[in-house]
């Protein structure tokens, strides 16, 4: 069924609102019709009614049609608005639309089929810009809201920007302390150290058995107190890019057998065999012979510190003409699929307790890490909980200076199917778990 449409004719002239009237009649149009004869009962009736359209004569008594539509406008009263012209009004029309009119009509053009046509064009017309200014509101808002949220969103990265500032300062901080004390401490250490090794010397007097054993303690102490603060000094320099590595060629068993020998002692007191096979070609690397020795060293008293019986290896030898690798394998606790990408990160230790039964500071695994990546070599880690653990640190046979890779992650997947933690942190398998880095 046709809606019924509330239309309102504005004009002064009895006669042409009958012709509207009877022409919209005969064109079948379903209407409730109300007529004013002027400007002022018009904006009366518009400002309480609403209406589907309104046929306003251009020239009434009390002011024209233009006037009119002004003020609907700027009172925000919104409807459809067909203006009827009359002979000589064509110049305004376009002032019409532009203030606000929705079509015009000259009065000798006023039948039946024009004025229905009108009237559902100006209809359509309206509530199509209706939809468009309705839509327009819409994407105001949603800009407003846009425009909201990236300021919060800008606010939020100012504090994050801050914070990571605040952050950056504290962790500059904690290096240089960490630098400072630990080089400061050195000092008075390596007195403890020389002393009562001069102690020990049968030339500045004999000692008694007891004497002789307290200043071994001494002495031994101090030489771990003084290794674990050159852990944290070198950890530091680390991470503040200041550790350079002084590389030169060497025979790279001749360095393992001699750090072998040098902790064979403390695998013995233990009951461990050591034992250390070198399978190279060419023993020559050009790197870093000291902290080869590190990596070594490093590797090695973890290998002792965390096996209670059985065997360690250590393995050297070559993968291609210009990589070497070397291998340090034990018997021992084994280390958690899930615990392969911490123990290489500073401080963190699989038993973070105070009671935790293996003494260390934390930072072999993290030093070792910085190390080869500074190298531009690569760790792998294949480990079974119970059974042992397996460190084999890939190196090229020659390191290119000053290689820069701190922040490369040397982890990738090894052709051997050594698995990369950080790729699959939670893998598992019944057979030993292998990480790389
Ligand atoms: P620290 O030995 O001083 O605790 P590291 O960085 O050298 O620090 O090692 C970190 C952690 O990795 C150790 O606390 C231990 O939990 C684990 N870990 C390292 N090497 C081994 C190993 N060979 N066997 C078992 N666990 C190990």
């Amino acid at each position: 069924m046709e809606e019924t449409l509330k239309i309102l004719v504005v004009d002064d002239d009895e006669v042409d609102r009958i012709a509207i009237r009877s022409a919209l009649t005969t064109a079948g149009v379903q209407m409730e019709l109300s007529e004013v004869g002027d400007s002022h009962d018009a904006f009366s009736i518009l400002s309480t009614t609403a209406y589907d359209c309104v046929f306003l004569d251009y020239r009434l008594p009390d002011r024209d049609g233009l006037n009119l539509i002004q003020q609907l406008h700027s009172s925000e009263i919104k409807v459809p608005l067909v203006v009827l012209t009359g002979q000589g009004d064509e110049q305004i029309t376009l002032k019409l639309l532009e203030a606000g009119a929705t079509d015009y009509l000259s009065k000798s053009r006023i039948s039946p089929e024009t004025l229905s046509q009108v009237l559902r064009s100006a209809i359509r017309i309206y509530r199509a810009e209706m939809q468009a200014d309705l839509a327009n509101q819409q994407i105001r808002e949603s800009h407003e809201q846009l425009t909201c949220k990236n300021q919060e969103l800008e606010r939020q990265q100012q504090q994050i920007q801050m914070q990571n500032l605040k952050l950056l300062e504290a962790s500059r901080l904690k290096s240089l302390f960490l630098a400072t004390m630990s080089h400061e401490l050195r000092t008075p250490m390596n007195a403890i150290i020389g002393f009562s090794q001069i102690l020990l010397r049968p030339k500045f007097g004999q000692l008694t058995q007891q004497q002789t054993d307290m200043v071994e303690r001494i002495l031994n102490n101090g030489k771990h107190l003084l290794m674990l603060l050159n852990e944290v000094l070198d950890f530091s320099k680390l991470e503040e890019g200041g550790l350079d590595l002084k590389a030169e060629i060497f025979d790279v068993s001749k360095i393992i057998n001699l750090v072998v020998s040098e902790m064979r002692s403390l695998a013995e007191a233990k009951n461990l065999s050591l034992l250390v096979q070198s399978d190279l070609q060419n023993p020559l690397v050009f790197n870093d012979p000291v902290r080869i020795k590190q990596i070594l060293i490093n590797l090695l008293s973890n290998a002792i510190k965390f096996t209670e019986s059985g065997e360690i290896w250590v393995e050297v030898k070559e993968l291609t003409a210009n990589r070497v690798v070397i291998i340090v394998q034990d018997t021992g606790i084994g280390i958690a699929p899930r615990d392969f990408k911490h123990i290489f990160e500073a401080f963190r230790q699989v038993d973070q307790t105070i009671t935790r039964k293996y003494p260390g500071t934390g930072l072999g695994l993290a030093i070792i890490d910085s190390l080869v990546r500074m190298m531009g070599g690569k760790i792998f880690l294949k480990s079974k909980l119970g059974v042992g653990s397996m460190f084999k640190i890939e190196l090229p046979r020659q390191i290119t200076l000053p290689t820069v890779a701190a922040n490369t992650p040397a982890s990738q997947l090894d052709n051997d199917g050594f698995v990369c933690p950080g790729k699959n942190p939670h893998h598992s398998s019944s057979q030993a778990n292998t990480a790389s880095r």
